[in-house]
């Protein structure tokens, strides 16, 4: 599993018991200092008594954590009261937000780290290689290798053919020390990359269970890694675009059906509360204003006073957001699309794991 799948997961099971607004969650682009100001102002015009005060404190700590650091992009979510505070790096630019509620407001996250799948990369060369590790779009270098191998052409008394065996047997037991490396690290996406041949030789002799997980071959300089990296995320990002559009189309059918597909916010709300979520597929940036029971949980449309099944206290909520976290809870996969197709279908699809 994902690094950041991980983090998502943890968020989205952590709330507030008695549902008071302590968790805050800043997405913060390291720069606006205004904006936390304006926000911290309007917040504490709001709470009162101990929420304030948790508020206060977890302000606290979070700004501590930004002094000491130089923030780039980054999302904290924290609460004092609940002894948390859980640092998230965003490698791209985000839109400044400060929330504050009964639980980690995880949507802007999720949909970030939505088209950052995780990949292996092997760049290499017939002497050198380098395995990287790419998860939550942050670069990890495993492992660096290379092996003495005889100059293309031969000097000395030996004849050309001995010579040519003698370089070739070198090179695949190069490749072979490559592809046991590999096998420690290799995730279930495979990009192999370098220049020339050896890219193609060294694909052709790895076991087929190794063959099945590479997605690419990329025709690069060995120096060149910034290009590397570049390239290889947009592949995975284009195998991602196709798997979704793959996955809505076996979503139609299934919905055509009346298999285990639903559409439609009212549907997909019941569904994911009932855990019964395999797969969860929303239209980007698309936000519905509802409501929360503090009490038993239940999640509408628009406004509700008090819950229409046990009368309890709710709070305002985007309803998307609290499918994606009871989603999220119960181990779903989430992914966000923009097309019409999803517009047309209620703007959140689900795939369901029973009915
Ligand atoms: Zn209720």
């Amino acid at each position: 599993m994902e690094a950041c799948d991980e983090t998502i997961k943890e968020l989205s099971s952590i709330y507030d018991e008695e549902s008071m607004d302590t968790f805050v969650s800043l997405y913060f682009d390291g720069k606006d200092n205004k904006f936390i100001y304006r926000r911290e102002e309007a917040v504490m015009a709001i709470l009162k008594g101990e929420e304030l005060e948790n508020f206060l404190k977890t302000m606290e700590e979070i700004k501590r954590f930004l002094g000491k650091k130089f923030a780039g992009n980054v999302a904290i979510f924290a609460s004092h009261k609940h002894g948390y505070l859980k640092v998230v790096d965003i490698p791209v630019k985000t839109k400044n937000a400060l929330i504050v509620d009964s639980s980690p407001y995880i949507r802007p996250l999720a949909e970030l780290t939505d088209t950052w799948e995780s990949f292996t990369l092997v760049l290499l060369n017939t002497n050198h290689a380098r395995i990287f590790s790419v998860s939550c779009s942050r670069i990890a270098e495993k492992k660096r290798l290379s092996a003495y191998i005889m100059n293309k052409h031969k000097k000395g008394g030996w004849s050309q053919a001995r010579f040519q065996r003698l370089r070739k047997g070198s090179i695949h037991a190069f490749f072979v020390e490559v592809m046991e490396e590999l096998e420690k690290y290799a995730s279930e996406n495979i990009i192999i990359a370098g220049p020339g041949q050896a890219k193609h030789e060294f694909k052709s002799i790895l076991p087929k269970r190794l063959q099945e997980k590479v997605v690419d071959i990329i025709d690069v300089d060995i120096e060149d890694e910034h290009g590397l990296f570049k390239e290889s995320m947009a592949v995975m990002a284009e195998k991602e675009m196709e798997e979704k559009r793959d996955t809505m189309q076996y979503l139609k059918k299934e919905i055509l059906r009346d298999g285990l597909g639903v559409c439609g916010v009212d549907e997909v709300v019941e569904a994911s509360r009932n855990g019964q979520i395999e797969l969860l597929l929303i239209e980007k940036g698309y936000k519905l204003r509802g409501w929360i029971c503090e009490n038993c949980q239940a999640v509408g449309k628009g406004t509700a006073k008090d819950c229409p099944y046990c009368h309890g206290k709710t709070s305002e909520v985007d309803v998307i957001e609290e499918i994606i976290e009871f989603a999220e809870r119960t181990d779903a996969k989430v992914e966000f699309i923009s097309s019409d197709e999803i517009k047309n279908l209620g703007h959140v699809v689900a795939l369901l794991r029973y009915k």
